[in-house]
């Protein structure tokens, strides 16, 4: 059982060996690096879903190696651990964007604490991330409903595959033949008309009953959904 890949960066050796064998021990892959460099160099290989990042290495500092991950825009969670009473440490710390902090020495139980509290919420970061929206209207791609404001809307499966991939590529302008093969696939051979009919199916129950229209029609090309 894997729960996760995460990548210790820890110069003290009695220290990065506990943690490594109390981190399998709970089901995670553990990768040990005890400079500030190889801990870089290994994200940039490699991706984790969390970093324990000690804050006193030699060279290259926690804080250093942190300002550089974020600096790449990497999102990975990352924990310090910092040396007790170092509040500069912290605050610089959760400025330069790490996500908690531990001090040494700390409880293994919680470390593991941090550690679940940290995944759980990438995990429900992604689930939101199944959501798309444009202006007050909401599609959950997860559980397929529908909302526009407060209200719920309720399609057919066909009207909901065109509204999700106009969602998807909205500000962009799709021509008919687009969605016909994105919605109804390259072995339909029939009317390209059937694009028209179910948008205005879409504009029905989406759009006209709301001030704002989203769903804007492109002379001569096809259709675009904007705000
Ligand atoms: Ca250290």
């Amino acid at each position: 059982m894997n729960k996760g890949k995460i990548l210790v960066v820890e110069d003290e050796k009695k220290i990065a060996r506990v943690l490594s064998l109390e981190l399998e021990y709970e089901g995670y892959e553990v990768t040990v690096k005890d400079t500030g460099m190889k801990g870089l160099q290994a994200l940039e290989k490699e991706s984790f879903d969390l970093v324990l990042l000690d804050v006193m290495l030699p060279e290259l500092s926690g804080l250093e190696v942190l300002r550089r991950v974020r600096k790449t825009n990497l999102a990975t969670p990352i924990i310090l651990i910092t040396a007790r009473g170092s509040v500069p440490d912290k605050v610089s710390g959760l400025d330069l964007g790490a996500n908690d902090y531990i001090t040494k020495p700390f409880e293994i139980e919680e470390l593991l604490a941090r550690i679940r509290a940290q995944l759980r919420f990438q995990i429900s970061k992604e689930e939101n991330d199944t959501e798309l929206s444009l202006a007050d209207l909401t599609v959950n791609e997860k559980t397929r409903e529908i909302q526009r404001g407060d209200q719920m809307i309720e399609l057919t499966p066909r009207e909901y595959d065109l509204l999700v991939h106009l969602l998807k590529h909205q500000q962009q302008v799709l021509t008919r033949d687009q969605l016909l093969t994105a919605v109804w696939g390259f072995d339909y051979f029939g009317d390209t008309n059937v694009v028209d009919v179910y948008i205005r199916y879409l504009r029905k129950k989406i759009d006209y009953p709301f001030e704002q229209q989203l769903i804007h029609t492109v002379r001569g090309v096809g259709y675009v959904m904007k705000g």
